[in-house]
């Protein structure tokens, strides 16, 4: 991933603290019935980070590699055995970085897949082919773990895929394991990057579609922040409002910023354009720095930069988002 079409710097005020009671006539409050929300399951940080140490142990996901087809092999059983309705999409491109043919394998699990009402969570799974942020041209050309950018949207995804079957969110979920994500070019053309969802959502699931859509990348990062990506923002605002929102009820408000950044391309830009459905990013950006994160595209992207307290914060909003959203 991927360059912002521009950047700009917006403070927005929220108002993210509602009072959430009602006050009675004996003096005593009780929660206030339009914003009361629902408890859903715990989400389990260790879990998610496991998932994160698993993907980083196969190697590198490089499209079209022994450790990229271990990998997969590892998602279609975990989310099998949560007893999610698994689909493998496969096609072929080239990913600019390396100019390789290579084969793409979007994974594709469904919760409850009759249910008309659904959320589309997605998180691309591949690595970047080497580590081209590195300023040593010896050290750019080297492959890099990627716990982050790619790892961690995945893991997160798949402990949501396990705590499904422990509470009824009473609408269905997808979760979209796509390929080739990471493969453009900084200075290249936008269609080098998200070749697997692109591809995706040119092959939906007859009739598909999703009420919104959330991208998770790069979510498990040390000292984190995610402020509103601009093009969640410019497709899908009150998607953004209702993610953020939620996570400023929860305390969040320091991790999940309300600035406003530029518009960056990722998975989600082609959700919202090609498939039509509302999506947003939840992405680490230091908008101080006008950069995604230190490690980005770096051999720093490894374990010892996974943070657990991040893991927990955005496992936690998800499953607040999720298991608030009723059928109509
Ligand atoms: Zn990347």
């Amino acid at each position: 991933m991927k360059k912002y079409f521009f950047s700009f710097s917006l403070a927005i005020l929220f108002s993210c603290n509602p009072d959430t009671t009602v006050k009675q006539d004996d003096g005593t409050s009780k929660p206030d019935p339009i914003i009361a929300r629902i408890k859903g399951p715990l989400f389990n940080t260790d879990s998610a980070f496991n998932n994160i140490k698993t993907q980083v142990a196969f190697g590198p996901r490089i499209p079209d590699t022994k450790a990229h087809k271990n990998c997969a092999d590892y998602f279609i059983q975990k989310l099998k055995s949560y007893n999610l309705t698994v689909t493998t999409q496969k096609t072929s491109g080239t990913t600019p970085i390396d100019q390789r043919l290579i084969e793409i394998t979007n994974i594709f699990a469904s919760y409850h897949p009759e249910r008309k009402e659904r959320i589309l969570l997605l998180a691309h799974w591949d690595t970047r082919a080497f580590a081209d942020h590195e300023e040593d041209p010896a050290l750019s050309k080297k492959p890099f773990d990627g716990a982050n950018d790619g790892a961690s949207g995945a893991g997160l995804l798949l402990e949501i895929g396990r705590i499904l079957q422990t509470q009824d969110p009473n609408i269905g979920i997808d979760l979209l394991f796509s390929d080739a994500e990471d493969g453009g070019l900084d200075n290249g053309a936008p269609e080098g990057w998200c070749i697997g969802t692109q591809y995706w959502t040119q092959h939906m699931p007859q009739n598909y579609t999703a009420r919104f859509g959330i991208l998770l990348d790069m979510v498990a990062g040390r000292g984190a922040t995610f402020p509103r990506e601009g093009t969640g923002m410019y497709y899908a605002a009150s998607v953004v409002e209702k993610v953020w929102s939620a996570a400023g009820r929860l305390g969040y408000g320091a991790v999940f910023i309300n600035d406003v950044v530029g518009r960056t391309t990722d998975d989600h830009l082609y959700i919202n354009t090609y498939a039509r459905i509302p999506c947003i990013d939840i992405v680490h950006y230091n908008k101080f720095e006008r950069n995604y994160n230190p490690w980005h595209h770096k051999l720093s992207d490894n374990m010892e930069i996974i943070d657990t307290y991040i893991i927990q914060i955005v496992g936690n909003v998800l499953v607040d988002v999720i298991y608030n959203e009723l059928p109509k």
